[in-house]
């Protein structure tokens, strides 16, 4: 992905609520699954926060000090914009790096919670090198592209193969996170209104004013061409994957 394209994909999506599939009932029932309770103080780390649904959600629901995490700067200036909006500025402390290079102390965090974003470092090797900021006992929520069905049709699997080859079903998800020091609390999927309502919809709504801005530029049309593309497969195959959400604890 060159520059151009980079900062074009960026000004599509920074206007959006969220940058992925999900949705506030669906991080509710993860903090419910987790027993994150108001009562506690808990320290969050949020990762790959984009502008931050997540974050805001978080830092209104719980008593939590959360640094939130993304390395597209573009991302966290607006993320500060609506804390700050909310007058949630002093609960969420960001940090523009990458999910790769965290400059996390060990055991620090009560929670690491992380929405389509793990897959950018992959699955296992994120839910590896995350844990060691956990506290023993701490909590990992992250939603990660999965297989609702055992069986699919090649083009689904021939399309998700390539984009990204740890795409499974829940069951070798949560073999995974055994496998790597956690204790599965709780799994659930993504309704379609997470991507359609939520996610898809609004995006589709700022697609006349982004080729407003980008008059003439083929870089533009092209990635509207590429989000067309990505909804008509959701479409056709919205029976066959969604993300899963992937509750679990640090195990010692
Ligand atoms: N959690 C948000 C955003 C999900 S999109 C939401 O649910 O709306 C994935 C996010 O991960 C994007 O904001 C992207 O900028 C970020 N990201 C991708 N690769 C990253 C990396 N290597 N390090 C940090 N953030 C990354």
């Amino acid at each position: 992905m060159d520059d151009a394209y980079l900062a074009q994909l960026v000004d599509l999506h920074k206007r959006q609520k969220r940058q992925g599939p999900g949705g506030e009932a669906e991080t509710g029932r993860a903090m419910a699954l987790a027993n994150l309770q108001k009562s506690e103080p808990l320290r969050i780390a949020d990762i790959g926060c984009g502008t931050g649904a997540s974050t805001l959600q978080l830092a209104n629901s719980l008593n939590a000090e959360i640094t939130a995490v993304d390395f597209l700067p573009e991302f966290i200036e607006a993320l500060k914009d609506n804390a700050e909006a909310g007058g949630l500025s002093e609960k969420i402390k960001t940090l523009e790096c990458s999910m790769e290079q965290l400059p996390f102390a060990e055991e620090e965090y009560d929670v690491i919670w992380s929405e389509g974003a793990i897959y950018n470092m992959g699955f296992e090797k994120g839910l590896n090198e995350w844990r060691r900021f956990l506290k023993p006992g701490g909590a990992l929520i992250v939603s990660e592209i999965t297989w609702i069905t055992n069986t699919r049709p090649s083009e689904i699997q021939h399309y998700w193969d390539a984009a990204y080859p740890e795409i499974a079903t829940a069951s070798s998800k949560i073999e995974i996170l055994e496998k790597s020091g956690y204790s599965p609390i709780g799994y659930f999927v993504l309704p379609e209104s997470c991507w359609l309502e939520s996610y898809y919809r609004p995006l589709q709504d700022g697609f006349p004013a982004f080729l407003a801005r980008h008059k003439d530029d083929e870089t533009a049309t092209s990635i509207i061409e590429a989000e067309i593309n990505e909804i008509a497969l959701y479409k056709k195959y919205k029976s066959y994957y969604s993300y899963g959400v992937y509750v679990a604890r640090k195990f010692d």
